[in-house]
């Protein structure tokens, strides 16, 4: 079957991607099938107030999820996305996802909206680190004591500014946009391939369910993230 799309006709491609995106590595999704954390409730457990309340509780949490995905590989999927940044002149990975696996695939170009399991940070003084251990057992900023926090964005936290803006003017420049195993609900995240379509791209949805984003995208492919790239581009 010949490709739906040249990927060389185009010039800079986004890849925005969600918890499907790493579902075929293992790593659990947050809705959908499979969606559960554990027995831990996600929302206890991943916010400001309940970091305040228990530092420890949050830190055990996060540390399984550590274990859980230090244990995952990248799949054919992010190895696909990897591997366009031959075909064309820009490549950009904009994800909601916070395990790291689009850097570990070898992705250049990767803007993280909701931070990094990997990374923490202290928000008494400016102290931040990207350490891979599963588990962390130094909780405790080496340079104040206070307790390091995930450098996630939890419910109720802000995006950064920062990356929100790459991942905007990413979006503004691109020609086609793919979107991978988001379930659309998570805002802002949701909206960001309206930019895109206003800028005139291509719109591409991969998911094996619809989404309530569906309708904004000219094509849609019912099926997992690396069957769907490998259908949209052929073998590369
Ligand atoms: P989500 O869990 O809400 O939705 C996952 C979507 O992926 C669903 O629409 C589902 O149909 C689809 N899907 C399932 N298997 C798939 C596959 N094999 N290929 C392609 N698509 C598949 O995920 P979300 O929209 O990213 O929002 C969840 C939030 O929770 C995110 O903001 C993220 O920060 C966090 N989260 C991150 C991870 C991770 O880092 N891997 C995992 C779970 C949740
Ligand atoms: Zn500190």
């Amino acid at each position: 079957m010949s490709p739906a799309i040249q990927i060389r006709d185009f010039h800079h491609v986004v890849f925005f991607t969600g918890a499907g995106m790493s579902a075929e590595s293992g790593v659990p999704t947050y809705r959908g099938k499979g969606g559960i954390w554990k027995h831990y409730d996600y929302e206890r457990y991943a916010c400001q107030p309940a970091f305040e309340r228990d530092p420890v509780g949050v830190w055990e949490f996060h540390n399984y999820r550590r274990e859980l995905v230090g244990r995952c590989q990248p799949n054919d999927g992010h190895r696909f996305v990897t591997a366009c940044e031959q075909l064309v002149p820009h490549v950009t990975v904009v994800t909601q996802n916070i395990d790291g696996l689009h850097e570990r695939a070898g992705s250049s170009t990767v803007h993280e909206l909701h931070g990094s399991l990997w990374r923490s940070r202290c928000d008494t003084c400016s102290f931040r680190a990207t350490e891979f251990d599963a588990p962390l057992t130094e909780i405790h900023c080496p340079n104040c004591r206070a307790f390091k926090r995930p450098d996630i964005v939890w419910f109720g936290d802000m995006l950064s500014a920062d990356v929100i803006e790459s991942a905007m003017s990413a979006l503004r420049n691109c020609d086609l946009l793919v979107s991978i195993g988001t379930s659309a609900v998570v805002y802002p995240a949701a909206e960001l391939p309206f930019v895109a379509k206003q800028s005139g791209a291509h719109l591409v949805e991969i998911n094996p369910d619809d989404t309530p984003m569906s309708h904004v995208y000219d094509t849609c492919l019912r099926t997992t993230a690396s069957d769907g790239l490998r259908e949209l581009f052929g073998p590369i």
